[in-house]
């Protein structure tokens, strides 16, 4: 399996106090790769560096063969990182067609496919994002991901805070997604969805890489040493 997405030993700081100190991981064409670990263990700089929000200091990041680490946002965007951030931020005060057709790069993905995922998003088309409920809010930012037509779709806390059953609708389209190929990286709390989906497991501890394997491979134990409260 070709790698789409090859993180090497970053090390990023905010200000002086340093957040990550040696995270890798890598992720396969058509794979799914969980990003684990409790609160506050670096994920989300993780991702913030993956898509350039955060420079690392030391470390290696390549992106579809490219060395990405000095690019800026846009063009990693460009190159294919498609990213869902945490807090789902789509555009408030335009409606739901309108921020999706705004995220439209040429590809697979259209207006149709989206609807065709998310049958919600159809039914609201017309309404405004910043009157949609929360859940309706994440299954737009998901959209406008894959309106860009990502090679990498990347999920940051996507299912928090939401209903059951709206939760459930995003679990079903991320397996979907990966029903069809799509390379996918995902933060997400509710292992009993995630684990099922995932082709590996990535978990940082303290900033850095504390353990890589199969879902198959990640005991009870180790859960309970990396992940436990
Ligand atoms: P969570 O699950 O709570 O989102 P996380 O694993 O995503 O956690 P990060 O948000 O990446 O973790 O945080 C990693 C470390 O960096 C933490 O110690 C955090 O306090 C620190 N940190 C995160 N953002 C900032 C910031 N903007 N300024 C200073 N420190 C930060």
């Amino acid at each position: 399996m070709s790698e789409l997405l090859d993180i090497e030993n970053i090390e990023v700081f905010y200000g002086p106090s340093q957040a990550l100190f040696g995270v890798s991981l890598k992720v396969g064409e058509g794979e799914v790769v969980a990003l684990m670990g409790r609160n506050g263990m670096g994920k989300t700089t993780t991702i913030r560096t993956l898509c350039r929000m955060s420079k690392q200091k030391a470390g290696r990041i390549e992106f579809a063969g490219c060395d990405i680490g000095s690019m800026p946002s846009h063009k990693v965007a460009q190159l294919g990182v498609g990213l869902v951030p945490e807090g789902r931020r789509c555009f408030a005060n335009l409606t739901v067609e309108e921020n999706l057709v705004a995220a439209a790069r040429a590809g697979e993905w259209s207006l149709a496919r989206v609807y065709e995922l998310f049958p919600r998003l159809e039914e609201r088309q017309g309404q405004m994002a910043n009157t949609l409920s929360g859940g309706e809010q994440q299954m737009l930012a998901i959209g406008r991901a894959l309106m860009t037509n990502p090679k990498l779709l990347v999920l940051d806390e996507a299912t928090e805070g939401l209903a059951p059953v709206i939760r459930e609708e995003i679990w079903r389209a991320v397996r979907e997604l990966k029903a069809t190929g799509q390379s996918i990286l995902i933060v997400d709390k509710t292992l009993s969805e995630l684990l099922p989906i995932a082709d590996h497991c990535v978990i940082l501890e303290r900033g850095r890489t504390a353990w890589t394997g199969t879902p198959d491979a990640l005991t009870p134990e180790l859960a309970d040493r990396y992940l436990g409260v």
